[in-house]
């Protein structure tokens, strides 16, 4: 792919970094990258991933903007309300960067509808609120063996790592939370603090794009908690569970 001199203005901040250059920003501009949920987290992914110059991006989510969101979801605004937030995300990211295509799929992926989605995308990022929805999206990522960067945030704690099934030493979600646990509590019932969403989503955005130039060290393997309550970040070595029902499954 050659990019333009209109792009090579535009991406000039990326292409300076020597860890993207060029050939980086290319490859940024090849990418299709599904990001399921439109909430707090997918709000600043889809945004830095336009901004970035994502070639596509596939955009799920089943709900519809409410005026509850707006606290922390900004991708939405005031006249979005109402709308389907794949709509509302579309076209604000149109207005960012209408080089960007997208895609919305506005239902709740599940089998035939989820598969397809990670088999047409290079990337997955899990902006979902509920752990059916993560379980489900980390058994497909393996299969079809996409990489997959899982994000999440509740009340002042947020967390992020990423699971990559080319690699045969990564882990994957399920060895981190084995089995189906109960639902856990979602934002509207525990409450978040707004910018807590903004920081964990632009980190699962900076982890994207690293995968897909091959940049610097990701966080395969780690896992990274964030405290906004004391201002501090832990990490954990999150290794391959040998027993895992997922990742150690035999491939079909
Ligand atoms: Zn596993």
């Amino acid at each position: 792919m050659n990019l333009s001199d209109n792009d090579l203005l535009r991406y000039s901040r990326h292409i300076l970094l020597p860890a993207i250059d060029i050939g980086g920003q290319a490859a940024i501009g090849q990418a299709r990258v599904l990001v399921v949920g439109l909430g707090g987290l997918g709000s600043p992914v889809a945004l830095y991933l336009a901004a970035a110059g994502i070639g596509e991006l596939l955009l799920a989510d089943d709900d519809r903007v409410d005026t509850s969101n707006l606290q922390r979801q900004i991708i939405h605004g005031e006249a979005s309300i109402g709308q389907a937030k794949v709509a509302s995300a579309a076209a604000q990211i149109q207005a960012l960067n209408p080089a960007v295509r997208t895609r919305q799929l506005a239902c709740r992926l599940a089998d035939a509808t989820l598969m397809d989605a990670v088999t047409d995308a290079d990337l997955v990022v899990d902006c979902s609120d509920n752990f059916g929805t993560r379980q489900a999206l980390n058994r497909a990522c393996w299969e079809r063996q996409k990489p997959l960067v899982s994000g999440a945030a509740i009340r002042w704690e947020g967390q992020i790592t990423s699971f990559d099934a080319r690699q045969s030493t990564s882990p994957c979600y399920a060895c981190l939370y084995p089995d189906l646990p109960e639902e856990g509590l979602t934002c509207s019932e525990s409450g978040v603090i707004s910018p807590l969403v903004g920081i964990i989503g632009s980190y699962q955005a900076l982890e994207a794009l690293k995968i897909i130039t091959g940049a610097g060290h990701n966080l395969v393997g780690r896992l990274q908690l964030f405290d906004g309550l004391t201002a501090s970040w832990r990490e954990f070595k999150l290794p391959k569970d040998q027993h895992c029902t997922v990742c150690q499954a035999p491939r079909v």
